[in-house]
C-alpha cells in the first residue's frame, strides 16, 4: 500500500471486455483494491473476506473512523447464503435484487466476511447490485466483495471512472471504466434483525415499494435501536473497560499489545501488529478486543498505536470502546 500511495502511474483504468473483467477480478482475489460501477455510485472493492484487503480500502479513503461495509454479490442465492434471513428479509430480497437495496442480517456461520468489514458486528450488510459490469465483476471474483463508494473520505461520491482517479490516483490498483453510473444515490438500508424491518438510510428503492413487499409500515431508525451509518450506537463494544496508551500493565489485566517493544504482562497478550504494520492492525482489531474480551478478568490495557494513516481510524475505534457507558 505505502509504494502504491507514493505512485501516481499504479493505478490502471480497466476495460469492461473480459480481459478488463479477468484482471480486475484477478486483482481482487490477490487482495487488491479496484473500483467498479454499480447501477447507484462506483465502488471502491476489495475482498470482504480478508481483513487486511479490507484495511487497505480505509487507507485508500483516508477514513478516519472504522463503519460495517457492505458486502456485495452476483446472486441472490449467494447473498441467502451469507446471512440469516427473516421471512420479511428473504421477501425484500427476492422483490428487489439485482438492485439498489441493501440488507442488514445477522451473519451466517461460516459466512467468513471479515470482522473489520462488519467493524466487529455480529450482522452484515448484503446487497446484489445489477449494473451488468458489477455482475461480471462479482461473479468472476467469486467471493463477497465489500465496497463503500470509491471517493476520498469527506468527498462526494464518484459517478464516472474520472471521479474515482481524481480521488484515489495511485491509491488503488484499477478502476473498471464503466462510463457514467444510472442512479447516484446510494443504496436504500434496511435492517432485518427480528422483528419489524427498520429504515437506516432512504436511498435508490422507495420506501413505498419496501413497505408494499413487507405489508406494513418501516420503523425508522431511532434511538439505541440506531445501527446507521455514523450513529452506530449499537456498535461492538467490549464489556471489559479498556486503558489507552499504557506502556505498564497493571496486575491480572489483559494487553492489546502493538509492535515489538511489548512491556511483560502477567494477564493474557494478543499482539496486532508485532512488526507494527497497521494495516494488519487494522485487520486483527475486532477479533483481539473480542477475545481479550472475554478472557479479562480486569480490564484490557492497550499499547500506544501511532495515529498517521489507518492508526487515525483504530484509535477512533479504540477511544470509542474506552469511553464510558451509560
Ligand atoms: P455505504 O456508505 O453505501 O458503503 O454503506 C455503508 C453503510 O451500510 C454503513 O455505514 C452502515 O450504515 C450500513 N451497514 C453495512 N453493514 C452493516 C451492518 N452489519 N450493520 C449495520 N449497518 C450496516
Ligand atoms: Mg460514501
Amino acid at each position: 500500500m505505502d509504494d502504491k500511495l507514493k505512485d501516481p502511474s499504479a493505478t490502471k483504468r480497466l476495460r469492461t471486455d473480459a480481459a478488463g473483467i479477468a484482471a480486475a477480478a484477478d486483482s481482487l482475489r490477490a487482495g487488491g483494491l479496484v473500483a467498479f460501477p454499480t447501477e447507484t455510485v462506483y465502488g471502491l472493492g476489495a475482498d470482504a473476506t480478508d481483513g487486511r484487503a479490507v484495511a487497505a480500502i480505509y487507507a485508500a479513503k483516508g477514513r478516519p473512523s472504522f463503519n460495517p461495509l457492505i458486502a456485495h454479490v452476483a446472486t441472490v442465492e449467494a447473498a441467502l447464503a451469507l446471512g440469516e434471513f427473516d421471512a420479511d428479509a428473504e421477501a425484500l430480497a427476492r422483490a428487489f435484487w439485482p438492485g439498489p437495496l441493501t440488507l442488514v442480517v445477522p451473519m451466517a456461520a461460516g459466512a467468513g466476511i471479515s470482522d473489520l468489514a462488519r467493524a466487529g458486528l455480529d450482522t452484515v450488510g448484503l446487497r446484489v447490485p445489477s449494473h451488468p459490469v458489477a455482475q461480471a465483476l462479482l461473479t468472476a471474483a467469486g467471493r463477497p466483495i465489500a465496497a463503500p463508494s470509491a471517493n476520498r473520505s469527506g468527498h462526494v461520491s464518484p459517478t464516472t471512472a474520472d471521479h474515482v482517479l481524481d480521488d484515489l490516483d495511485g491509491r488503488i490498483d484499477a478502476v473498471v471504466d464503466g462510463g457514467a453510473t444510472e442512479v447516484g444515490v446510494e443504496s436504500t438500508i434496511v435492517a432485518c434483525l427480528g422483528g419489524a424491518p427498520v429504515l437506516l438510510r432512504p436511498g435508490g428503492v422507495p420506501r413505498e415499494a419496501i413497505e408494499k413487499v413487507i405489508g406494513r409500515p418501516l420503523t425508522a431508525s431511532t434511538g439505541e435501536a440506531t445501527i446507521a451509518p455514523g450513529m452506530l450506537a449499537s456498535h461492538y463494544a467490549p464489556q471489559a473497560g479498556l486503558r489507552l496508551d499504557v506502556m505498564a500493565p497493571a496486575p491480572g489485566e489483559a494487553l492489546l499489545a502493538f509492535g515489538r517493544d511489548v512491556p511483560v504482562a502477567d494477564g493474557p497478550v494478543l499482539n496486532l501488529s508485532p512488526s507494527g504494520d497497521l494495516a494488519e492492525a487494522a485487520a486483527n482489531l475486532f477479533g483481539h478486543l473480542r477475545t481479550l474480551d472475554a478472557a479479562a478478568a480486569c480490564g484490557i490495557a492497550v499499547m500506544p498505536i501511532p495515529g498517521e494513516g489507518l492508526g487515525e481510524a483504530i484509535r477512533d475505534r479504540l477511544a470509542r470502546a474506552a469511553a464510558p457507558r451509560s
